[in-house]
């Protein structure tokens, strides 16, 4: 069976630097917010092209906080998208602000700015742009739209790590940029782990009290606070990665190049890439007419996929009273339609092979219309 992702596949790549790095933890005796995350916080900062990172438990608490931070809660509005994953709407619901949805540009599938357009009201504290499956959305009409209302750009980068925009890396556009280091993202620790991003080192400083207790001294809860630290094994493990993901980027672009040239005449939707940006292919995502028979003949072959997502947020029951009346057309046509087929570094030429092979033997069968 070829994996619809393998992050053990990378471990094995790097086995014996990780080693090295977790017995170099054990030894120190510090498990919490020691060296290792101080160094992973300066190292990622810096890869990234923000002044500051602070290390967090996860991506959901990355954009958590992030808002807290912000002074966003009870009463105002944040716009996202319905078609990300639930983290994204759970945060917003966490920070106790309401989430609006909008829909999708349908060829790019990253939020409309038309729909954010229409959605802005006097109550609208922030936006969240989500880079979805490693690709930048159409940052140019967000940040106008910014700049026209002064409403907060929030950045959810968890699928595009190192993805650009226009030259500019993703995290370096919003007041504060938010990543996840979940196993599977393109830069993932061996548990959970996430950060927050940005320039403005008061408001990381806040990050910072939010994320243990409200602490600015110890001991002493002088903010509102939670416990959501990055752990010093995630960090050793990350810093270990992070000098490899910009060329792990760069073997997942050109898994795409081949999936692209090979698919071209399939008939399926592939997937579009915005210009002037530069895609980072978290997921490689294509839509079928006949979606479940697709995935079923795949997994046949022997090619394991999965969907991203296979209802927007808005369709989710815990969802439902923040649904628009009137639905979201372009998430629901997607959400029926789309099937993310095998992507990692290490997925092997002959593997590429047998998942175009296997899609191909479906699509000739198959006339997508
Ligand atoms: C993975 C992901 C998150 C959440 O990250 P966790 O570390 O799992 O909490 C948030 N947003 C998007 C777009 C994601 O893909």
């Amino acid at each position: 069976m070829i994996p619809f992702a393998d992050p053990h596949a990378q471990v094995v790549e790097l086995r014996g630097e990780i080693d090295a790095a977790i017995a170099r933890v054990l030894d120190r005796g510090r498990y919490v917010l020691g060296d290792e995350v101080r160094a992973f916080e300066s190292e990622f900062a810096s890869w990234l092209g923000t002044g500051w990172s602070v290390g967090v438990g996860n991506g959901t608490d990355a954009i958590h906080v992030a808002l807290r931070a912000l002074g966003i809660g009870p009463g105002d509005e944040v716009i996202l998208p319905s078609l990300t994953a639930s983290a994204t709407g759970a945060a917003v619901l966490q920070a106790g602000a309401t989430p609006v949805f909008a829909d999708v540009d349908p060829v790019h599938r990253t939020i409309d700015p038309i729909a954010v357009e229409g959605l802005v009201t006097p109550r609208t504290k922030a936006i969240i742009a989500v880079h979805l499956y490693g690709q930048a959305c159409d940052m140019d009409s967000l940040l106008e739209i910014r700049r026209r209302t002064g409403v907060h750009l929030v950045e959810d980068c968890a699928q595009a790590h190192g993805a650009r925009y226009r030259g500019r890396k993703v995290g370096t556009f919003g007041i504060l940029s938010c990543f996840s280091f979940y196993p599977t993202k393109n830069l993932g620790a061996i548990g959970d782990g996430g950060a927050v991003a940005g320039s403005d080192p008061a408001l990381l400083e806040k990050v910072g009290l939010l994320r243990e207790y409200g602490w600015k001294e110890r001991y002493h809860s002088s903010h509102e606070g939670w416990n959501t630290r990055l752990d010093e094994l995630q960090a050793a493990i990350l810093r270990v990665k992070l000098p490899h993901l910009d060329a792990d980027n760069s073997r997942r672009r050109a898994i795409s190049d081949r999936y692209d040239a090979a698919l071209a005449g399939s008939g399926l939707a592939l997937p579009v890439r915005r210009c002037a940006a530069e895609h980072v292919f978290h997921l490689y995502v294509v839509e079928s007419d006949a979606r479940a028979g697709f995935a079923s003949h795949l997994a046949a072959a022997g090619v394991g996929t999965l969907i991203h997502y296979p209802l927007g947020i808005h369709q989710q029951s815990h969802f439902a009273p923040f649904a628009p009346s009137d639905g979201l057309l372009a998430t629901e046509r997607l959400t029926g339609r789309i099937l993310s087929l095998p992507m990692f570094p290490q997925l092997s030429a002959c593997d590429q092979d047998r998942v175009v092979e296997a899609v191909l033997s479906f699509t000739g069968q198959h006339q997508e219309t």
